[in-house]
This record gives C-alpha cells, structure tokens and sequence, in this order.
C-alpha cells in the first residue's frame, strides 16, 4: 500500500497549487459576479500542460492518468478555483473519445483536450428521464449517410464556452433475430445508447440559460435538439456497439474527479476558517479558535475531507491500473464521500467565521450553491447509495 505520490505528481500538484492561487478565489467570484469566464485561468493551466495531463503523449498530452488530473482539480479547487469544466471536458469527454472513438476522432480531437484550446461538455440528464438514463428520450435517426438527433436535454454545463457537445442518445436497432416481426407485423426494435459530438454552432440546436443560484463562472443550460443533422463522423466509435461502453467509460474519471473538486473545495474553506478563528479575538486574549464550540466543527470536517482524499487516492490509483469495476465501487464511494465532506467544511467554515462567513470578501459563503450541488450532481447521493446498496451490499434493486 502506497500512500506516497510519486515526485513527478507532487511537482504537478505544487505547481498547479502556485498557479490556482495566483487567481484565487477572488478571480474566481468576480468573473462569476461579471458573467464571465475563467478564460485567463483556463487558457494558463492549458499552456501548461495542466488539462492534458492524463492524455496520451502521442496526441501531444502529458501522458499520465485521472489521478494526475485529480490532482489538478484538487489544487485548483483548493486555491478557491472548482472549475467544473474540467470534470466535463479533459475527464469525461476526452476520456470517451479516447477510449472508445475511432482513430480519426482521437487524432482530430485529442491534441485540443491536451493544450485545452477544445472544450467539449457533455449532455445526458433529461427533463424527462432525470436519474434514469434508461428513459432518455433524445433519439438518434439515419438519413442516409447523416444523422438526425432530437430531444431535450437540461442542466448541461459550459455550453457557452464549449466548441462540441457529447449528446448521449438512443438509437433504434432491430432486436432479435433479423427479420423477426412483432405482434403488428412490424419489425422489432429496441433503443440504444450512442454518444454524438455535436457541434455547439450546429443548425437545429438551440439553448437557454438556467437560472442557478450558484456562485460560478459556468453555466448551466436547456438544450433543444431539432433535427439536428450531422455527418456520419459524428457517431463515437466505429459502430453502434461502442455506444455502451463509451457511456460507461465517462463515469469513472466523472466520479473521481468532482470528488476531487470537492475535497479541493472542502480544504479550501477549512483553511479560510482556520486562519480567522485562530487570530480573531472577542473573549480578552483568547481566539474563537480556543473555544471547542469551534474548533471541533472545524477539526471534524477536517477528518471528513481527509477520508475522502484518500479514497480519491485509491479510486484513482484502481482506475489508472485498468481495474475499472473496482474502481467503479471506490469512485463512487469518494464521490459520495467529497460532496458530504465539502458541504459539511463549507458550511462550518462559514459558521466559524460568524457575520463575515457571510459577506463576499471572505469568500465561503460563495461556496454554498456549489457544494450544495455536489450531492446532487453530476450524480446523487441516493443513486451512489442505491448503487453500493446493490453492488457492495448485494441487495434488491427497488427501482
Ligand atoms: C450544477 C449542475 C451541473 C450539472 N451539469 C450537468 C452536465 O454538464 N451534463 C449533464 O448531463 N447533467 C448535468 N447536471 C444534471 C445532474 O447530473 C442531475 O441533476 C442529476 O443527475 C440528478 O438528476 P435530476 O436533477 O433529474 O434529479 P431526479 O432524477 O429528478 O431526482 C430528484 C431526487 O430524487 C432522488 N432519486 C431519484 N431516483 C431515485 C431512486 N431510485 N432512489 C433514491 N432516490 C432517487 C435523487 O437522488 C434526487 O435527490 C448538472 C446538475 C447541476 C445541479
């Protein structure tokens, strides 16, 4: 067991460290503040290297894994920076085309995740199906050699800044034996799942803002797809058949690193905390921080985020040696382990700050949204619990 990163890791996250907090939490606000991006931010870390660290050298990234991309939205977030973006694009989308899209796609598409000039998010939730991929409704239909995608899909992030949208989609199959007929003669088909890189300029798509009561430079939209027609390129992979496995390759990476972000997140606001109750004083000499009414809370969270540190460490580390259903298990786990620890230290920070954990300038508060959100996105509490219920604790799926 090796709790130790290696030197090349520790210098990674050292310099992402640097660069994060040359920014700050203050950078990170007023772009929020403004309706703006974090582009200075974002455009650096890509020149340096940071948003490609975990992909392949040959396509001009840096080589390593999640746990180097881990670590560098961990430090981001710590230096009051949680960019979700980074969960979205150099994680789950170029994870996806790089695992499971066709050579042309990777060499197309991979050297812009490596020096982040490419940002592509990412679109599976539904008004419609919500936790429930199984009902999505956004359908994919040959026209001759194109493709033709329609539905709805809610909540997606970064649109505004993104070149391509990864829509998840299904698309109709013949099931069974071909020719088989169904009760009306017809042929029958069922739907699957197929992964699209969609141009966020293309005819047919349309978006609207959502109003999110979170403190970020990102945003969140609606997006309507109608009859938006595509090549045949578009489709990830070489077939139909890359659909599930290519769904099922985001999530890993997905899981890790928003836990990442929010244990990033959580030592954020335990260190803002700790600096102000350990010299504020309105009790004589004595500081706030002396007073276990306060102290503890703070220590409490500490332990929380820590625990979940370390189980980004080994989910990252399961992930990175290619023992995926393993790491599916521990990913989860750290999700649901760093959005509880985040909001848990969030929320104490601003209690041990008292009246001014509340104003902008001590920049907790701005937090609230973002670490309120983390238990419900991008997967919840209650669909990780269902899923270590099922898989860990063998029991019945009640949905
Ligand atoms: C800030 C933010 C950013 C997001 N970015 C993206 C993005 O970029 N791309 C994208 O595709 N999506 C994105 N999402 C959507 C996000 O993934 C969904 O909100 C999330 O998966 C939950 O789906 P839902 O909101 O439809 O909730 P619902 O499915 O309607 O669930 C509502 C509540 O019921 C609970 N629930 C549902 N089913 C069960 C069950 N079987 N057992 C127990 N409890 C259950 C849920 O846990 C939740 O608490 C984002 C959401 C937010 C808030």
């Amino acid at each position: 067991m090796d709790f130790d990163l290696t030197p090349e890791q520790d210098q990674l996250r050292d310099a992402v460290r640097a660069l994060g907090r040359r920014y700050g939490h203050s950078y990170f606000v007023a772009k929020a503040k403004a309706g703006a991006h974090t582009t200075e931010l974002w455009e650096e870390a890509g020149r340096l290297g940071y948003l490609g660290v975990n992909i392949p050298t040959e396509y001009g990234g840096g080589g390593g894994g999640i746990t180097e991309l881990a670590i560098v939205c961990e430090e981001l977030a710590a230096a009051g920076c949680p960019l979700l973006l980074l969960v979205v694009s150099p994680a789950i989308a170029a994870t996806v085309i790089n695992k499971h899209g066709t050579e042309e796609q990777r060499r197309r598409f991979l050297p812009g995740f490596a020096d982040g000039s490419l940002k592509v998010v990412f679109a599976i939730t539904e008004p419609e199906a919500g936790s429930n991929f199984h009902r999505l409704g956004t359908v994919a239909r040959r026209d001759g050699d194109d493709w033709l995608l329609s539905g709805r899909k809610c909540y997606i992030s970064g649109v505004d800044e993104a070149q391509y949208v990864l829509v998840v989609a299904r698309v109709a199959v013949p099931d069974g034996p071909a020719g088989a007929a169904g009760p009306a003669g017809a042929a029958a088909q069922k739907l699957r799942p197929a992964l699209f890189v969609v141009p966020t300029d293309a005819p047919g798509l349309t978006r609207s803002r959502l109003d999110m009561e979170i403190v970020s430079p990102e945003n969140q939209f609606l997006l309507y797809l109608d009859d938006v027609r595509l090549p045949g390129d578009a489709l990830v992979g070489e077939s139909l058949d890359a659909g599930l496995p290519a769904l099922f390759a985001g999530l890993n990476p997905e899981r890790i690193t928003v836990a990442a972000m929010g244990a990033g997140t959580g030592r954020y606001a335990i260190e803002r905390a700790s600096e102000y109750t350990a010299t504020r004083k309105v009790w004589g000499g004595r500081t706030i921080g002396s007073h276990q009414g306060v102290a503890h809370p703070l220590a409490h969270a500490a332990v929380q985020v820590e625990l979940a540190r370390l189980m980004i460490h080994k989910a990252a580390t399961l992930y990175d040696a290619g023992r995926d259903l393993e790491a599916g298990v521990s990913g989860n786990m750290a999700k649901y382990a760093a959005g509880e620890a985040a909001a848990l230290a969030v929320d104490t920070a601003v209690q041990a700050l008292g009246g001014a954990g509340m104003t902008t300038e001590y920049g907790v508060a701005t937090l609230l949204g973002a670490v309120r959100a983390g238990r419900i996105a991008p997967v919840s509490r209650e669909m990780i619990l269902n899923f270590v219920a099922q898989h860990v604790l063998s029991q019945d799926k009640s949905y």
